[in-house]
Parts: C-alpha cells; sequence; structure tokens
C-alpha cells in the first residue's frame, strides 16, 4: 500500500510537472541576450538557465562542413572583412560557403554589428560588447557533442532544435543542405518524432521533400517545423518555370493553410507579430485569427523571436509579452533570446490545461 501510494504521489507529481513541460523554452541562437549568438559558451548559459531547446541554425562551407551560423553571411558576426579583404562578392557579402571550414576557424567571432561608414556599430547596445573576448565557429558536430556532453554530466536530456538554412541558397550553389544535416543528426542518435528534436526550416517544398523522401531514405521520422516569415521578407526563393522567385507565404496566413499545414508538419514557427492584430494595444490584445485556426487543427505554435531589449509597443515589459503568448495565446512553445526570464515567468505562472 505505501509502495502504491508512492507510486501515485510520483504519477502525479510527474502530471503536474508535464502540465508545466508543455511550454517549451527554446533558445535562440543560445542565450544570445548575454553572449554572442550561437556560440558555445551561449549554448551552455542558456543550458545552465534551464531552456528546453537550444537552437541551431546550420549553413555549409565550401568544403562541405555544417557550421551553426545564423546568416549564410560570415560579415554581421566575425572580423572576415579583415582578415580576407578580397574574398567578397560582388555585393560585398562574405559569404560562408566561399570559405573552408579551417579558414572560418581562424575568425574571431563578435557580437553582431552592422556598418555605419566605416564605423561597426553594435546592432544590441545592452548585449555583450563587440569585439571583446575571444569566441569562434564551430561545427553542428561540436555543438551537437557539446550538448550531449552536457546531457550526460548534468543528467538531464535538453533537446535540439536545428534550422536548415535556406536550402534554395545552398541548392544554388550544388549542396544538398538538408540531408547533410539529416545524416549529422542521426550520427548523433536523432532519427524518431520521440526523440528530443525539432527539424525547423522556412521552405515548406523542402520539408516535404524532407518528410517524402530524404527521411525515408535515412530511416529517420523527426517533428518537423513550418518558420513562416512575410513574403516581403524575401525569406526563401522557389523554382518556378526554371526561374528562381520570392515565395509567398500569403497561404500559410489563412485558416486553410493552417489545416493543410496540420496535414503536413509538425508543428508551425510564425513571426509572434503574426499572432497579434495589429490594433493592439496596452490591455487590449486581439490575437489573429492564425492562433484559433493552430488551435483548432492542434498544431503546436512555437513563435519567434522574444527580446527583453526590442519589444512591441502593447507591453512595457517581456514578462508582459510572456503572459500574452503563454497564456492569452497558449502557445506550446517561443524562441526567445533571453532563456532565464522565459524560465522564471513559467515558474511563475503554473499554467492549466
Ligand atoms: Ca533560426
Amino acid at each position: 500500500m505505501k509502495y502504491l501510494f508512492t507510486g501515485l504521489a510520483l504519477l502525479s507529481c510527474s502530471l503536474v510537472a508535464q502540465a508545466d513541460a508543455e511550454k517549451l523554452v527554446i533558445a535562440h541562437r543560445g542565450a544570445s541576450g548575454y553572449l554572442p549568438e550561437h556560440t558555445l559558451p551561449a549554448k551552455a548559459m542558456a543550458y545552465a538557465q534551464g531552456a528546453d531547446f537550444l537552437e541551431q541554425d546550420v549553413v555549409m562551407t565550401r568544403d562541405d562542413q555544417l557550421i551553426v551560423l545564423h546568416d549564410h553571411y560570415l560579415d554581421r558576426v566575425t572580423d572576415v572583412a579583415q582578415q580576407f579583404p578580397q574574398r567578397h562578392r560582388q555585393d560585398g557579402r562574405y559569404y560562408a560557403i566561399d570559405f573552408t571550414l579551417a579558414e572560418i576557424k581562424q575568425l574571431h567571432f563578435t557580437e553582431g554589428f552592422h556598418l555605419e561608414g566605416k564605423q561597426q556599430v553594435q546592432n544590441y547596445p545592452g548585449r555583450f560588447p563587440m569585439n571583446h573576448s575571444t569566441f569562434s565557429i564551430h561545427t553542428l558536430a561540436e555543438e551537437l557533442a557539446f550538448i550531449q556532453g552536457l546531457n550526460h554530466s548534468t543528467g538531464k536530456n535538453i533537446g535540439i532544435y536545428t534550422e536548415i538554412k535556406s536550402p534554395w541558397f545552398h541548392r544554388k550553389e550544388g549542396k544538398d543542405i538538408s540531408k547533410a544535416i539529416l545524416t549529422t543528426l542521426k550520427e548523433y542518435g536523432y532519427t524518431k518524432t520521440t526523440d528530443n528534436v525539432w527539424l525547423q526550416c522556412f521552405d515548406y517544398d523542402e520539408l516535404q521533400r524532407i518528410k517524402q523522401t530524404l527521411e525515408p531514405q535515412l530511416g529517420m521520422d523527426l517533428k518537423r517545423v513550418q518558420l513562416i516569415a512575410y513574403t516581403q521578407d524575401k525569406e526563401t526563393q522557389t523554382l518556378q518555370n526554371g526561374e528562381w522567385r520570392n515565395y509567398d507565404y500569403g497561404w500559410m496566413m489563412t485558416p486553410e493553410g493552417i489545416d493543410k499545414l496540420s496535414k503536413t508538419v509538425d508543428g508551425i514557427g510564425p513571426d509572434y507579430h503574426m499572432l497579434i492584430d495589429k490594433g493592439s494595444s496596452r490591455g487590449h490584445i486581439q490575437l489573429t485569427p492564425m492562433v484559433a485556426a493552430a488551435h483548432r487543427a492542434n498544431l503546436p505554435i512555437h513563435p519567434y523571436t522574444v527580446r527583453a531589449d526590442q519589444l512591441p509597443s502593447y507591453v512595457s515589459n517581456v514578462d508582459e509579452l510572456y503572459q500574452i503568448l503563454y497564456q492569452q495565446a497558449d502557445v506550446a512553445g517561443l524562441f526567445t533570446d533571453f532563456p532565464d526570464k522565459a524560465v522564471t515567468w513559467l515558474a511563475n505562472h503554473p499554467l492549466s490545461h
């Protein structure tokens, strides 16, 4: 009897824990509000802060290595322009795909900046100072080994949330980045929907190719998230009648589009602004039809990106934004540059289902 009671107590505890655990904190590029994005220190910090998932953006090098980097350019976050001044393309940008891994490993990584004339200006002034201390770019395999090492030493099982960046761009350059990423994930033991991994991409057609062709070939079946962009941001290109055109995301913004997505992907990752009606003001938040449509279709919503240092006008602090998204919109998880603040908010607001 005592054993049974203990068992019941454990069971009810685990159910409560599970209800909380349903709300995910996804560390956007690591704890990027505190340390340069995607560096291993930023991942370690997010891990220690209690994030449920750590994000990897992945692009490919000239010698077909997978590196963890957000842009397919190197110039926003490294000293590539100083070390390799001749190696930009006609548009002035330095493309990761034009450099070998050995060259990329020589670069000094920094908090992101843009140029005003020749002057480097830090994009988020309150964050880790640019050109400060020492950081470098690592491979996807190195990051997976790092996270799995932490999972071993802490006894936790923190997940990975891997984004295939611009498969259309890599295809133009003659590379199949999706196949390479899936192969690496498989090598590290991520193969099934029940494994602690989400695979994300802005490219709908590529996600379907992954589901219908690549994963069956590799004996894999991962949870897939359709990221949703504003069409005008020109995130994705698609080949139509032999011509590369800007992909139109319009259909994903409709209830019918959400229904279609619910049958073809396991979750959606919209910009959180797509969930909040434009007429919203402080204390008067209206959600867009996308939210109800996703809930009707049982499609988890993982919006991006909550930043404590870049708030919309209808909130006065980041906690209000967490409340709107986690509670009012009832999203299943969200991407944030400040995982500690999301973890704290969730701990202080146990949400019932
Ligand atoms: Ca990303």
